[in-house]
């Protein structure tokens, strides 16, 4: 099959180097396997995105000369798809509506911590009769739609960068709000974990590679391909670029995004150089001052750290 990976950064700034290092590994992979680099613009969160940030995203991707073969695909412009999707799993009885009032959700997670327990939903409202539902319909509650997640079940996976991964489903933090407020009959906004994944499923993805710190979605979103009917890609989780003091790099410090080093005038193969070494060691023998193309010729994930 061949291969097809994507790069999903979201429009609420401008592209940061963390995102633009998971593109450059993205791009080398697609190159070297004579894939498919696809771009896909996750824009659902309405309140941060700015048009201005795409095209700044757009613009740096260019620059660095990472060109895609698709897109760049808008999420707001596929709202009727992650509907019927959630619909789809409303039939076949793996999601459900809650109507839990923000105020009960306090008290629960008040009562677990006095308990010294993680926090995490409760699934109270997974099994409600129509009756029940009914009556909380009644008192002008809005429901959210979780996705039901098996305490019982383990999700394995071998990633392409740190082997093999397992996670307890007891540990996901119950059942998964997939959409936003709705009413009995209809959807709310769809949530990150499940349009990606519908994304993913719809643009063919083979492999996702993507930074460490979505490691945690990735058991959420093994079920939720399961419960779509969909083959699982293999995932690869890159290790983040931190600052001097371990944590991931952030506005705090500073420079952090592509247009701040092209305002300073780095070159972009010297920044695309760099950043592909953070994280990557060429094969022996290789030059350490390389192009994109040069590095995609040898480019394989057993040479990408664990360590960020
Ligand atoms: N929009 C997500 C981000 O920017 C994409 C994560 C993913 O690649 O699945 O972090």
């Amino acid at each position: 099959m061949s291969v097809r990976v994507r790069i999903a950064p979201s429009p609420t700034g401008n592209l940061h180097i963390g995102t633009a290092r998971t593109a450059v590994f993205n791009w080398l992979f697609a190159r070297h396997q004579g894939g498919q680099f696809i771009l896909r613009i996750e824009d659902t969160d309405l309140e941060r995105s700015r048009p201005e940030y795409t095209q700044n995203i757009l613009d740096g991707l260019s620059w660095l000369g990472l060109d895609w073969d698709e897109g760049p695909f808008f999420q707001t412009k596929r709202m009727d798809l992650y509907q019927q999707k959630v619909q789809e799993l409303l039939d076949k009885g793996l999601a459900y509506r809650a109507y839990d009032t923000p105020e009960e959700l306090d008290a629960m997670r008040e009562a677990q911590k006095a308990r010294n327990e993680a926090p995490r939903y409760d699934n109270r409202h997974r099994n409600l009769t129509p009756e029940q539902e009914a009556a909380l319909v009644a008192e002008g509650r809005k429901p959210v739609i979780r996705f039901k997640i098996d305490d019982d079940r383990e999700i394995t996976w071998i990633d392409l960068v740190r082997g093999k991964v397992t996670w307890k489903g007891r540990d996901l933090g119950g059942d998964m709000v997939i959409a936003r407020a709705a009413d009995a009959e209809t959807i709310g906004q769809p949530l990150y974990n499940f349009v990606v994944v519908v994304d993913d499923i719809d643009m063919g993805i083979t492999q996702v590679i993507r930074g460490e710190d979505h490691i945690g979605n990735t058991p959420k979103q093994i079920l939720l391909y399961e419960a779509l009917g969909a083959t699982v890609p293999e995932f690869g989780h890159t290790p983040l670029i931190l600052n001097q003091a371990g944590a991931k790099l952030s506005k705090r410090d500073g420079v952090t995004s592509i247009s701040d080093f092209q305002r300073m005038g780095y070159t972009a193969e010297a920044l695309a150089n760099y950043m592909t070494l953070l994280g990557w060691s060429p094969p022996e023998g290789m030059n350490e001052i390389f192009t994109l193309s040069e590095a995609a010729q040898h480019f394989s994930f057993d040479r990408v750290n664990k360590a960020g």
